[in-house]
């Protein structure tokens, strides 16, 4: 059974076949669509070519459904979060870094966290004591 994912404001399911589907805006008011790989650490993502998204920008990302804004400020101002229903039922929070170009995502469940992706190490310390 594959995995889901949902918006922690709406619930709303961002998956759709084989992309989690995001609207994004640049700091610069660049605005487009991003879709993601539902395989955790999987970096792959794809999006209109006129949505032009250079290493380092860090787009906000936005739940396509109910439009919230999916930062995850409690943490860090440069992630993101997202609710996954592992093999569609076993809730977790997935964290990940909005930083075009920096490859780490963050799977947790109450104190546990695991970490994916060679920056794995840069946020880390930030959630094992936000907790
Ligand atoms: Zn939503």
């Amino acid at each position: 059974m594959k995995n889901d994912y949902v918006c922690p404001n709406c619930r709303g399911f961002l998956n759709v076949e084989q992309n989690i589907c995001f609207s994004a805006k640049t700091r610069d008011g660049k605005v487009g669509l991003i879709y993601l790989n539902p395989e955790v650490g999987n970096y792959n993502f794809i999006k209109h070519n006129s949505f032009d998204v250079k290493d380092g920008d860090q787009p906000e990302f936005y739940c396509p459904i109910c439009n919230a804004n999916l930062a995850a400020p409690e943490l860090i101002t440069k992630l993101s979060k997202v609710i996954m229903l592992e093999n569609g039922k076993d809730e977790h929070e997935i964290i990940f870094s909005r930083v075009q170009g920096e490859r780490c995502t963050y799977k947790i469940k109450g104190e546990k966290v695991v970490p994916f992706g060679e920056h794995a190490s840069k946020y880390l310390s930030l959630l094992k004591y936000s907790k």
